[in-house]
């Protein structure tokens, strides 16, 4: 097994998931007290959301360039960032590594084409939904990605101002099956969770479409690539 290179902290509520996974797949694959080798480098998230907020992107991927060399230089096979936000600075990551980077819109567009998917919603940071670093990247995948047209303020404030904080609650759960029934209505057949801390609110109990975790998937394939 390789050791899993993590970058997570952004926030720490969704790379608590990522652990939880990743020791869990690797249990279920291997059997027995099997866990999972990760190193993870966990960031001090306030300065990470200031320079987004600031689009301060060069800076961002020389951080997470950083990162990612420290994790090698500690014996990671592979890289993940576990986040769907700061794969905007993924090529830079890639770039000062000779590890593979695991990109988490890969598994994300494997398992909705698997399923015979293409007109999907899309939910994330305000950053993932309006640049074009995420949709760009499943639209090169044949996918026909749909992000909100109404309510993006509102989407955005509770994943910064609530969930990465840990804070959970039933009005922003009814503000996210609102926007995915308006990007039903728009035509989309599935939904990406495309920020990996939405798993907190929503999944396919609440949902009137299909929902695809990136956390969950993007775990499953670092594990896919470790192992
Ligand atoms: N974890 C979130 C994501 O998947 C948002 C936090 C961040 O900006 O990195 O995009």
């Amino acid at each position: 097994m390789k050791p899993i290179g993590l970058i997570g902290g952004m926030s720490w509520e969704s790379t608590a998931h990522y652990y939880r996974v990743l020791n869990r797949e690797v249990a279920e694959r291997l059997g027995g007290l099997h866990s999972a080798d990760i190193l993870l480098h966990s960031v001090d998230f306030a300065p990470i959301a200031e320079m987004q907020a600031a689009g301060a992107w060069q800076e961002l991927g020389e951080i997470l360039a950083d990162s990612a060399k420290r994790l090698e230089q500690a014996g990671a096979g592979l890289i993940g960032i576990a986040t769907n936000t700061m794969h905007n600075v993924a090529d830079q990551v890639q770039q000062a590594v000779s590890i593979p980077l695991i990109h988490i819109a890969d598994p994300t567009a494997d398992a909705l084409l698997a399923d015979g998917f293409e007109n999907v919603g899309l939910l994330g940071t305000r950053f993932t939904m309006e640049m074009d670093f995420y949709t760009g990247g499943l639209k090169k995948r044949g996918l026909k990605p749909i992000v909100p047209d109404v309510g993006i303020t509102d989407l955005n404030a509770i994943i910064y101002e609530e969930l990465c904080k840990g804070v959970v609650s039933d009005r922003s759960r009814h503000t996210y099956i609102a926007a995915i029934e308006r990007l039903q209505a728009r035509g989309a057949e599935a939904v990406i969770l495309g920020c990996t801390e939405i798993s907190m609110l929503i999944d396919d109990d609440v949902s009137p479409i299909p929902t695809y975790d990136t956390t969950d998937l993007h775990a499953k394939a670092l594990v896919d690539a470790a192992l």
